[in-house]
């Protein structure tokens, strides 16, 4: 049993939708003060509505410093500070090298790295005050191990967000801050239904556990690494795939 979390101010950015609502709900469930931040703010403030008391919502665009400062404000107004950040806002458009505008290669990493980076420093004078300070960001197996058409500039991203999470986790350890990453396979979400059924099916028949992920499943893994329990953790990774990267070939996968 972990060490309750109630009453801990936490941060998830990305979170009106898929993995971040997964992880803002867990927190929730735990008694934490959640705020969910996501640019659309009906669908943040209906979110926070459905978990509850604790949670409330603040829309602000991870690319934009100036909106990621005014919603660290406002968790540390409403919920006494930041304890944790869960740096999880992402995009994944599919688009191969050939056709890809140069413009949306940028977008991609303004939004999944350097707002990764942006949602830290706009936390970063809260967290400091922080009696624990957690920083978790949601990566990807796609770019830091596997590969997959269309998808360079996310890839690229995510990779990216690992290299800088092993320099922040020895930058902000002299604060007793910790800084570290899941990395999901495939996640059941309204992003990932995106990609169409024969996408769901396919990469369904190519985990060993047989299914795609939760929105919970990542939610538990950030629970574990912001917890008491997980002091010690810090600059690693935990990869929550149903084993999607094990497997050397489909003669492995199915024999
Ligand atoms: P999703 O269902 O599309 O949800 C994305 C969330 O991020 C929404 O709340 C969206 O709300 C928000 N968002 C997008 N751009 C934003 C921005 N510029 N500023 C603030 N919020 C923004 O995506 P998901 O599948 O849950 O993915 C979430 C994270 O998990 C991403 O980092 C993704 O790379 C990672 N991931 C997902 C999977 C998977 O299988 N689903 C696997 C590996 C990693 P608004 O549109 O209102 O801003």
């Amino acid at each position: 049993m972990l060490t309750s979390l109630a009453g801990k101010s936490v941060v998830v950015t990305g979170a009106s939708k898929g993995i971040g609502k997964g992880i803002a709900r867990v927190f929730a469930r735990q008694g934490a003060k959640v705020l969910i931040v996501a640019r659309h703010a009906g669908q943040a403030e209906a979110t926070a509505k459905e978990l509850g008391a604790g949670a409330s919502a603040f829309a602000a665009d991870v690319t934009k410093p100036e909106e990621l400062d005014a919603a660290a404000e406002a968790a540390a107004e409403r919920n006494g500070g930041i304890d944790v950040l869960c740096a999880n806002a992402g995009i994944f458009p599919q688009v191969k090298i050939e056709e890809m505008p140069p413009e949306q290669w940028d977008l991609v990493l303004a939004t999944n790295l350097k707002g990764t980076f942006l949602s830290v420093k706009a936390c970063l004078p809260y967290l400091k005050k922080s009696e624990a300070g957690r920083v978790i960001l949601t990566s990807s197996i796609t770019g830091p191990i596997t590969g997959f058409p269309g998808w360079t500039h996310y890839g690229a991203s995510k990779a990216g967000q690992l290299g800088f999470l092993r320099t922040a986790a020895i930058e902000l350890a002299r604060y007793g801050i910790t800084v570290n990453a899941v990395m999901p396979g495939n996640i059941i979400t309204e992003g990932l239904e995106g990609l169409g059924a024969d996408y769901l099916k396919t990469m369904a028949a190519s985990i060993p556990l047989k299914r795609l992920g939760t929105v919970e499943d990542i939610g538990y893994a950030a629970l574990f690494l912001a917890s008491k329990e997980a002091a010690y953790i810090t600059g690693q990774t935990i990869v929550v795939d149903g084993g999607q990267i094990l497997p050397e070939s489909l003669e492995a996968l199915n024999a």
